[in-house]
């Protein structure tokens, strides 16, 4: 049985009430673990050996961190197999993914900001010859870090890394239903003598430890990515004690087809972006909006795409689809498909629970599901389901697509399906949503703003962007009086 712990000033402790809670692998139903059911006091501990490690850490210098960062990252990458491994069965995904994906992000997260501050600039103006002002940008103090379960580290890694590079000590909240990967980077830092204090890892439940985090008077930022009710309540919260707040939310992402479109691609693609991960990505393409005169050529080519998914053991090198994530989220998924049907909606594929034999009979797997004869205005086609189900949509106009496309309260992401270059930045620009693909999905520049508009979110992560939110601008005016 896995004991996970939490990572306070660089040791290694229970919640000091000693509860726990279980840890599930999704794949099997079996509990193989426990972690530690933080409270106040915990999340308090952890906040005071930040405080405690700030002034050498910020004084470091950008030099020094960034070696640090770069070690952690040398350090993950030779650690690729075992958190491989542990983020596949923590979560339900396909080894696989986690092998190729998940893990290496989280490597590439930390090179890419250890290079980042690096090569950070600042500003500075001249105003008279005699007048120089320029900005400084110093770290905020303690900073919170939340996270959810459907990338764990990758997600974990975006956050603490540009926090830690900037020179802030960090408090991270990993979700409880996940938190594997999170440990086994504690342990790494203990390895490699990551300065103590200076990242500090609380688990335990939202409620409890990561309200804890979010209402501490001595944290100064919130980084977020979760739920957007989640997402409310943290902003309600941490405004009380004027928080920076950075909240990367809930997505209902369209991905809109044009006739004109290379189909083939576009559907493919479209498969991608609607099961990747289970459809548990904020940025999966929920809803797919297909021109009426290729309606029923792409649908066949989607249906026959999701059915080609191999659904099975994610340890399988040849499972593309793995478990869901919990039992809890399975069944809200099933609730779901329940509300199409009743609404009229015709399940093209799909729909149903799918068992496995040997050791995931247990498991908690759903068949990619695509439902079409539903209205854009639907429940189904307005909340955001977060598994792996999507909707097909017809539009006959461009202006409907955007219609359609921008129906919702959410606005994170689009991918836009055309060979047109003037319908590719009309639509482009006439979205409400923070990133726009264009014949592709899900490619990711780092240095590249992310984040949604509308429920979506609220800032910017990514490069210079992730950057300026963990540091605050102080602008210094000189002076120089003449001889
Ligand atoms: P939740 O909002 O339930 O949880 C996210 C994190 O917040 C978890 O660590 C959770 O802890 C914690 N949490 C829960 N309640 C509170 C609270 N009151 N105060 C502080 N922390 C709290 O989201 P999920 O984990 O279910 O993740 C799925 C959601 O995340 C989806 O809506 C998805 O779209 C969104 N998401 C957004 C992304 C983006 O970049 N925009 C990327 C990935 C996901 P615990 O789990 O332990 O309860």
């Amino acid at each position: 049985m896995t004991q996970i712990q939490n990572f306070i000033g660089g040791k290694f402790v229970d919640a000091l009430q000693g509860a726990t809670l279980d840890l599930v692998d999704p794949s099997c139903g079996r509990v193989f673990g426990s972690l530690p059911e933080s409270k106040t006091e915990d999340v308090d501990a952890a906040v005071q050996s930040a405080l405690a490690a700030f002034s050498e850490w910020s004084s470091l210098g950008p030099v020094h961190r960034a070696s640090w960062l770069n070690k952690l990252a040398d350090a993950i990458e030779a650690n690729l197999t075992e958190l491989a491994l542990a983020e596949s069965m923590d979560t339900g995904k396909p080894l696989s993914v986690a092998r190729t994906i998940d893990i290496p992000r989280a490597v590439s997260n930390f090179r890419f900001f250890a290079g980042a501050i690096l090569h950070d600039t600042s500003e500075a103006y001249v105003d008279r010859p005699s007048v120089l002002n320029y900005t400084l940008r110093q770290p905020l103090g303690v900073v919170g870090c939340i996270s959810p379960w459907n990338l764990p580290l990758y997600l974990f890694s975006w956050k603490i890394a540009p926090a830690l590079a900037s020179g802030n000590c960090v408090v991270g909240k990993p979700s409880e239903v996940t938190p594997l990967t999170a440990f086994l980077l504690s342990k790494i830092c203990a390895d490699i003598g990551f300065p103590d204090g200076v990242l500090n890892i609380v688990h335990g439940a939202g409620p409890s430890a990561g309200a804890a985090l979010v209402a501490h008077p001595d944290v100064k930022a919130i980084s977020f990515t979760g739920g957007t009710a989640t997402g409310k309540t943290i902003a309600k919260v941490a405004s009380e004690s004027l928080k920076k707040v950075s909240l990367e939310l809930g997505g209902k992402n369209p991905t809109i087809i044009f006739d004109d479109a290379d189909l083939e691609a576009a559907s493919n693609a479209a498969i991608e972006a609607a099961f990747s991960n289970q459809g548990q990505i904020c940025l999966c393409g929920s809803r797919i909006l297909i021109q009426e005169s290729v309606f029923e050529r792409v649908k066949a080519k989607l249906v026959n795409g999701a059915q080609a998914l191999t659904i099975g053991d994610p340890l399988d090198p040849e499972t593309k689809i793995g478990a869901i994530v919990s039992r809890d989220h399975l069944d809200k998924i099933l609730h779901h498909i329940e509300i199409a049907r009743q609404d009229g909606g015709r399940v093209l594929t799909g729909g149903v629970r799918v068992a496995q034999k040997g050791r995931c009979k247990n498991g908690f797997f759903l068949a990619p599901t695509l439902i079409d004869n539903l209205a854009a205005t639907c429940t189904t086609n307005q909340d955001e389901i977060f598994g792996p189900v999507a909707t097909l949509i017809p539009f006959k106009t461009e202006g409907e697509a955007i219609q359609i496309a921008n129906g919702t309260r959410y606005g994170l992401s689009a991918s836009v399906w055309t060979k047109d270059l003037n319908t590719a930045n009309r639509v482009s620009e006439a979205l409400s949503s923070g990133i726009v693909w264009v014949n592709c999905w899900m490619h990711r520049d780092l240095r590249t703003p992310f984040g949604g508009v509308k429920e979506s979110g609220v800032g910017r992560e990514g490069g210079t962007y992730a950057l300026r939110f963990f540091t605050e601008a102080k602008n210094v005016c000189i002076k120089t009086t003449s001889l």
